[in-house]
C-alpha cells in the first residue's frame, strides 16, 4: 500500500560567522548546544530518524570550546537514527536569491573548495563521511539547469543534494505528486538525488522572521497546524494516486528553540503521523530508497531505513 514517508532535516548553523567568534555567540551557541543535545533525546524516545545538515563553520568554532568527543555526544554520529550531513562550510549560496542581496554567488570553484573544507570539519571534529548536502537558503527549482554545480557534487562523492527549498518569493513551497525526489538523470547524473523540501522553512514561525516577511506571529500551534495539514494532505495524496508520498521538512534546531522548546509540535507531527500509518525516514533513506526504486546502481545495499515505533 501506498504510504507518506517524512523525512526531518534539521539545518544546523547558528552562530556561524563574525557572531560566531564573539563573547556574544559564545554564549549563544553554549545556549544552543544545550537545547540540540534536548532535541536529540526528545527524537531518541520518539524513536525518531533525522538528518542533521551541518554547517562547517559553526562546527568548527564550535570545537575551540568544546572537545571532539563533546560534540560527538551531542550530535551522537553512532547513534543508529542519527544521519548527519553537511550543509556546506560557509553558508554560501550559487543562485541569486531574490530579496538576499547579501549574498552573492560562488563561483563552481570557490563553491567546491567550500564543500572540501566543510567535508574536513565533519569528518575532523564528528568522524563523519558526509555523502548528502542540503543548500544554505535553497532555491525555487532545482540543479537540472547548472551541470557544473552537479559535476562538483558528484566529484566530492555527494549521492543527494536538497536544494529546491522555496517557491517564488516565499520560504515555503508545497506538496504534490509531482514535487518530490529525483535523481538527475535526466542531465546526466543518474547517482545523484535531490531531495526538495516541503511546507515552510520553521524559521517563520519566529518572531525575527514574521516581522522580515510582514506576517503575523504564528507561534506553536500555527506550527502544528501547519505540520499536521501537510502529512495529511500528503495522506490523501497517497491514497488518491496510490503512490508514496515523501515529505521532507526543513527545520532549524535554533528556530525549534523559539517556537517548540517544550517539543509539543514535534510530538503532535509524529503522532499524526503514526495515525496515518506514515514512516519517519532519514533524508539518506530517502535518496537510497528512490534509486532502488529507479534501479541504480549506486544505491546502498543494505536497507537503513528504521520504522517509527508504535
Ligand atoms: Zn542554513
Amino acid at each position: 500500500m501506498a504510504e507518506v514517508l517524512l523525512s526531518i532535516g534539521y539545518d544546523t548553523e547558528k552562530p556561524y560567522g563574525e557572531l560566531a567568534r564573539t563573547a556574544e555567540g559564545s554564549a549563544m551557541r553554549r545556549e544552543q548546544i544545550r537545547f540540540d543535545k534536548r532535541l536529540i533525546e526528545e527524537l531518541d524516545s520518539l524513536g525518531a530518524p533525522r538528518t542533521f545538515f551541518m554547517l562547517g563553520d559553526y562546527l568548527q568554532v564550535a570545537a575551540r570550546e568544546y572537545s571532539h568527543d563533546e560534540l560527538r555526544a551531542v550530535y551522537n554520529p553512532c547513534n543508529p537514527l542519527s544521519d548527519i550531513q553537511s550543509h556546506t562550510y560557509s553558508h554560501c549560496v550559487v543562485r541569486n536569491i531574490s530579496g538576499r542581496d547579501d549574498k552573492k554567488p560562488l563561483t563552481v570553484e570557490d563553491f567546491e573548495a567550500d564543500l572540501i573544507m566543510a567535508n574536513k570539519c565533519l569528518k575532523d571534529i564528528l568522524g563523519v563521511d558526509v555523502s548528502g548536502l542540503r543548500m544554505p537558503l535553497g532555491y525555487d527549482s532545482d540543479f537540472s539547469d547548472m551541470p557544473g554545480i552537479l559535476g562538483v557534487l558528484r566529484r566530492q562523492g555527494f549521492v543527494y543534494v536538497s536544494s529546491n527549498l522555496r517557491e517564488k518569493g516565499a520560504i515555503r513551497s508545497t506538496v504534490t505528486t509531482k514535487r518530490q525526489p529525483h535523481t538527475y538523470e535526466h542531465v546526466g547524473f543518474p547517482d545523484l538525488a535531490e531531495i526538495p523540501s516541503h511546507g515552510w522553512a520553521d524559521a517563520i514561525f519566529t518572531e525575527d522572521y514574521c516581522k522580515r516577511y510582514g506576517h503575523r506571529k504564528i507561534g506553536s500551534l500555527g506550527a502544528r497546524d501547519h505540520y499536521v495539514s501537510l502529512i495529511s494532505l500528503a495522506k490523501d495524496l497517497s491514497v488518491k494516486h496510490e503512490q508514496d508520498i515523501y515529505v521532507s521538512l526543513c527545520l532549524h534546531p535554533w528556530a525549534v528553540r523559539e517556537f517548540d522548546s517544550d517539543f509539543g509540535v514535534h510530538r503532535a507531527i509524529v503522532s499524526h503521523l503514526r495515525n496515518v500509518g506514515g514512516k519517519i525516514i532519514t533524508y539518506s533513506d530517502v535518496s537510497n530508497r528512490i534509486k532502488r526504486l529507479l534501479g541504480s546502481s549506486t544505491a546502498a545495499s543494505q536497507n537503513n531505513e528504521i520504522p517509527i515505533q508504535a
